[in-house]
Formats: C-alpha cells, sequence, structure tokens
C-alpha cells in the first residue's frame, strides 16, 4: 500500500510538469487561443515582467483543477491512491508556483535554481518559442522546444534589481550569464 501511495504520489507530480508544459506552449502562447484568461495574465507577465496573476485567481485555478480531476483519479486507482496522486500533482503545482516567483525576484539559490532561471530567462528574453518548462526541461526535449541559453540580454525596461541596476549594469557574479541591452546610441 505504502509504495503505491509513494508512486501515485510521484505520478501526480510528474503530471504537473507536463500539465506546466502544455499550459504554458499552448494556452499562454499559442496565437489561436490568444484570448483566454491564462494567455492575458501571462502575456502581462512577458510585458511587465515583475507582474504575477493576483493568488486568489491562482488558488481558484487549482481547486477547480483539483476538483476536477479527483473524482476520475479515485475512480480510476483506489480512494487513498487516487488522493495521493491529487496531492503530487497540486503539491508539484506550488512548488512551481515558488520556484517561478523567485527566478524573478530572487538573487538565485543552488544549482537547479541556477538553471531554472536560465532556461526559464531564455523563454522570457530570447525567444519565447521555446523553453516553456520552468521545473523541469524534460517536456522541452520530448517536444523539440528546448534552447540551450549562452549569455541573456536582458531589456533596460526588465532589469530587475537583484541583477544590477541600469547605472552599473549587471553585477560581476551574473556577467557570464546575463548581460544589459545597450542603451540605443
Ligand atoms: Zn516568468
Ligand atoms: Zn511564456
Amino acid at each position: 500500500m505504502i509504495w503505491k501511495i509513494a508512486a501515485a504520489l510521484f505520478l501526480g507530480a510528474f503530471t504537473w510538469t507536463l500539465l506546466e508544459y502544455g499550459i504554458h506552449r499552448y494556452l499562454g502562447h499559442h496565437p489561436r487561443v490568444r484570448k483566454n484568461p491564462f494567455a492575458k495574465e501571462h502575456i502581462r507577465h512577458h510585458v511587465e515582467g515583475d507582474y504575477f496573476a493576483p493568488w486568489w485567481k491562482k488558488a481558484a485555478a487549482a481547486v477547480a483543477l483539483a476538483a476536477l480531476v479527483i473524482g476520475p483519479a479515485v475512480f480510476l486507482a483506489s480512494l487513498w491512491t487516487g488522493i495521493a496522486w491529487v496531492t503530487g500533482l497540486v503539491s508539484f503545482y506550488l512548488f512551481y508556483e515558488v520556484l517561478h516567483r523567485l527566478e524573478h525576484v530572487h538573487g538565485g539559490f543552488g544549482a537547479y535554481g541556477r538553471w531554472a532561471r536560465r532556461h526559464h530567462f531564455y523563454h522570457h528574453f530570447v525567444d519565447a518559442r521555446f523553453n516553456h518548462g520552468v521545473t523541469t526541461p524534460l517536456w522541452d526535449h520530448v517536444f523539440g522546444t528546448h534552447r540551450a541559453p549562452e549569455v541573456i540580454t536582458v531589456p533596460r525596461r526588465l532589469m530587475m534589481p537583484w541583477l544590477g541596476d541600469l547605472e552599473h549594469g549587471v553585477r560581476p557574479e551574473f556577467a557570464g550569464s546575463f548581460a544589459l541591452k545597450k542603451k540605443p546610441a
């Protein structure tokens, strides 16, 4: 029983990584569904850089998703494995939210944090057709949308406080991985 619960938790987290990729790539960026509520919030996040959708919208979406899948999950598995799968899914979604927020507002933490930020910032500042995954590059590799970033050039209006300032440019510790766009002459 216990290994079943553990496997269901893991599978739930794994399911989230695919949802994260699919929601971001299609609902967030596909031109045919540009008017959906997620796309509106997501495009604003791209344009403003430090904008995140309000927490109550995210919570409502998470509760709606959990409510939608818990019935079928319990029906297809069993009560506790179904609950474990949904718990894994929602927990990893919360992990994604925290990681994504930190990538934008925090100076960086550990090798994974540094990797995740460069992977995501390639998507923001270099080419939004690539690197849709936030917690893992797995699905970008599977669906051919992975790009390994070189030096990432950040537009001046989107400069982040942890990265440096407009007067002095990028802090020395980020010099090999980020650059600030040159002032127009
Ligand atoms: Zn972002
Ligand atoms: Zn995006």
